[in-house]
């Protein structure tokens, strides 16, 4: 058969692995552990801080404006600092958070399914992430996603990050793929999205919460010659 796609690259956190929800659990694990809650903290106001903080540090480092160490202590540092919370090294509370982060194994809806389907009509699957080597390979064996993909590509791994170019030429070349018969599944607009259509690679934009930034009303259906899906089931009836 003359598919128009044959290798199709997937996007890990909040595609395939629910980075919200097990990020969410692993933070409030930590939390336990550290027994902030004794100290007066509220939950879901440590996780709001600390997820803004995480957010805008990791814009930074994809502009390789802080190093990963930075990163990795500021995330929590920043937290301490805008809730007054002395007496924890941010260190060690990050340290003991990245252990249990990758544990977690809640996955998108779907992601199982859809990829064991996606196998068994021939595709060839990847994975393209940004994030840290040790971290992302424990997330994907933890939760069963690893034995679907022949290769992963991590950013901490190739020394380039999506949206830059240098990742996705190096996960085109190492697969022997043509950049017409690939497809990147994100969702992430600018990352993901963006950054393979920009390097002449088709996408499919993923968007789960219904942003609504890129697409009218959020729903799926063509935007800008992207395909929009809300759920990854859709993925089978576009990758007949
Ligand atoms: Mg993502």
């Amino acid at each position: 058969m003359n598919r128009k796609y044959t290798h199709l690259f997937f996007d890990l956190d909040n595609t395939l692995w629910d980075f919200n929800r097990n990020s969410r659990q692993a933070i409030s694990e930590t939390f336990l552990y550290f027994n902030l809650q004794e100290c007066g903290s509220d939950f879901d106001e440590f996780f709001r801080t600390y997820s803004k903080h995480n957010d805008l540090l990791w814009a930074k480092y994809r502009k390789k404006e802080i190093h990963k160490n930075e990163l990795k202590r500021q995330r929590f540092q920043k937290t301490f600092d805008d809730l007054n919370i002395e007496g924890i090294d941010a260190v060690e509370m990050n340290d003991h958070y990245l252990g249990v982060m990758p544990l977690q194994a809640i996955l998108v809806e779907g992601a199982l399914d859809v990829l064991s389907v996606l196998k068994k009509r021939n595709y060839r699957l990847f994975v393209i992430t940004n994030g840290f080597s040790e971290v992302q390979h424990k997330k994907m064996e933890n939760s069963g996603l690893a034995s679907f993909f022949e290769k992963v590509f991590i950013s901490e791994e190739v020394r380039a990050p999506k949206p830059g170019r240098e990742i996705f030429d190096y996960a085109i070349t190492s697969t022997n793929a043509k950049k017409t018969k690939s497809l990147m599944i994100g969702d992430d607009w600018d990352v993901d999205v963006m950054g393979a259509v920009s390097n002449g690679i088709n996408a499919i934009y993923f968007n789960p919460e219904f942003i609504k930034n890129y697409t009218k009303n959020g729903i799926g259906g063509v935007v800008n010659g992207i395909p929009v899906i809300n759920k990854l089931n859709e993925l089978l009836n576009i990758l007949q």
